[in-house]
């Protein structure tokens, strides 16, 4: 089956326009919006703009301009909320994929999370 995409997932919904988002930056590739249910003062998701279930599925299949565009819109996320360390203390980026990752929303995004002391890399529960 590989990486079959639902483009009925929220974040389709969000990049389709039908559901509003706070946007924090954007380019030609790539969204970057607020996450709706904070874990960290900063906590930013950066999605491709492009059908891509997971980040296997997007390092696997993106073009190069998506790849670039992508990491591109992350290092600029970092340096706006001041987490970069460039000048800034620090952040975590995470991204879920599957089952096992715990991935709830089916399109690939980077979580970048900072503004307070990150903790363990992972708490693990059953
Ligand atoms: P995942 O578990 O897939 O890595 O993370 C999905 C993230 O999407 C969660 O942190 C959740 O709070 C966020 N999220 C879910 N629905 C929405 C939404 O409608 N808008 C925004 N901005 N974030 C959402």
């Amino acid at each position: 089956m590989g990486f079959a995409y639902d483009d009925s997932n929220i974040f389709a919904k969000i990049l389709r326009g039908e559901i509003p988002n706070n946007t924090v930056a954007e380019n030609d590739h790539a969204l970057a919006f607020r996450d709706i249910s904070p874990k960290a003062p900063t906590h930013v998701l950066v999605i491709p703009k492009g059908a891509y279930v997971s980040f296997d599925d997007f390092s696997k299949n993106a073009s190069d301009a998506e790849i670039v565009g992508f990491m591109r819109l992350c290092a600029e996320v970092a340096a706006a909320e001041g987490v970069s360390l460039d000048g800034g203390n620090g952040f975590r980026a995470i991204t879920n994929a599957g089952e096992d990752g715990v991935q709830e929303v089916p399109h690939f995004h980077l979580h970048i999370m900072g503004g307070r002391m990150m903790g363990p890399m992972v708490s693990l529960r059953d």
